[in-house]
């Protein structure tokens, strides 16, 4: 039975007209690639100022129709999140600390001059969405209801100032494992040109602009033979930040492992600040501090680094086998998957997946 929160209630159920049919579904279910398949409804709550939030409601999952001078198409007044519903075996459907994607939310809206929207009606929204959808909730191993929130400025407008007007939608996305075949180390460009976000910039909020213009940089990444990006401080071009949806963490041969700091130019990832409290459960040393990439690189060549990781909701974790730019070509360890970073991951979704003791109380129910 779903226990949904009380705050699920405000939300006004409005079923579609057209049901998908459950042979359709089930096709649909059995092999998602990420962020293709979408649910059969959305949350939504719009807002205007002088009014608050309103119209909590579940609808039709379908296309939102814009006047062409909708103040988010000229200049990106936008924030969004990203995480996920896991089916335990017993059946039960759970979320992993949407606490802090709704803090994360607000200090996104914060930054960009949107409302604000209390953790109430996001955790609602939420489980409203997640209730009526529930037959979209995948079983699978390592399969997840990928769970979108966000909001954009959707007064008709071309003043530059914030909207009067925004709309909060939640939708959902089945998803099947990030990598088919197992584990599989990526490969990393490490951008000495451009960068995500400066100092007093935007690159602590989650930000559609932010990925905007991580693009180019992706592009030419790909273009090098690499599969993501690691971009550096754009203040003194020395230190590492992020990946373009990842934040990054660096295991020493001691055991050790690092971070960079939560500056105000990377997102605070849920995954980063999670497995920290995970790697030091452990008995590993923690520590945020800047990395600077000559240091890792030198960490590289004489072993003193064993591993690097990428971390986010998508991919959970994943390896880093080789560090790249211009002036040098690196592999990491062995350029497998390292020890510390296997274990970790299985820790991580051995606790969203129900299968370890949730010691710190992350999980939470839908
Ligand atoms: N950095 C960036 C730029 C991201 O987009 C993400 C994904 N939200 C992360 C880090 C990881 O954050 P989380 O662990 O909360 O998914």
């Amino acid at each position: 039975t779903l226990a949904a929160p009380a705050s699920a209630d405000l939300f006004e159920i409005r079923p579609t007209d057209t049901p998908v049919p459950a042979a359709t579904r089930e096709a649909a279910l059995a092999s998602p690639k990420f962020g293709t398949v979408f649910t059969e409804h959305m949350a939504r709550i719009s807002y205007r100022d002088g009014e608050g939030w309103h119209d909590r409601r579940v609808e039709k999952y379908g296309p939102l129709h814009l006047d062409p001078a909708t103040a988010v198409l000229h200049y990106a007044q936008e924030i969004f999140e990203g995480l996920k519903a896991y089916q335990h075996a017993d059946g039960s459907v759970w979320t992993f600390r949407p606490q802090a994607n709704a803090a994360r939310f607000a200090r996104s809206a914060h930054r960009l001059a949107l409302p604000p929207l209390s953790e109430a009606d996001f955790l609602g929204s939420i489980a409203a969405l997640v209730a009526t959808d529930r037959a979209w909730v995948p079983s699978g191993e390592e399969t997840s209801l990928y769970l979108r929130p966000f909001m954009y400025a959707s007064e008709s407008f071309l003043g530059v100032r914030p909207s009067l007007e925004a709309e909060y939608l939640v939708i959902a996305s089945p998803v099947g494992p990030y990598f088919s075949g197992g584990l599989k180390p990526v490969s990393i460009w490490v951008d000495q040109e451009f960068h995500r976000a400066g100092a007093g910039g935007t690159g602590a909020a989650k930000c559609g602009g932010n990925y905007a213009a991580s693009l180019l940089p992706q592009q030419n990444a790909y273009a090098k033979g690499c599969e993501q990006v690691c971009f550096l401080d754009a203040t003194t071009n020395t230190y590492l930040e992020e990946l373009g949806g990842m934040n990054v963490v660096v295991v020493g041969a001691d055991g050790s492992a690092s971070t960079p700091p939560v500056s105000g130019s990377i997102l605070e990832g849920v995954t980063r600040g999670s497995i920290l409290q995970l790697l030091s459960d452990a008995g590993h040393e923690v520590n945020e501090r800047p990395i600077p990439l000559a240091e890792l690189r030198a960490g590289i060549e004489d072993g003193s680094v064993a591993e690097v990781f990428a971390c986010g909701t998508a991919a959970v974790v994943t390896p880093i086998g080789r560090l790249a730019s211009d002036d040098f070509d690196l592999t990491v360890g062995d350029g497998g998957t390292g020890a510390v970073t296997g274990r970790i991951r299985s820790e991580l979704t051995d606790i969203q997946y129900g299968r370890a003791t949730d010691r710190h109380g992350w999980l939470h129910r839908l």
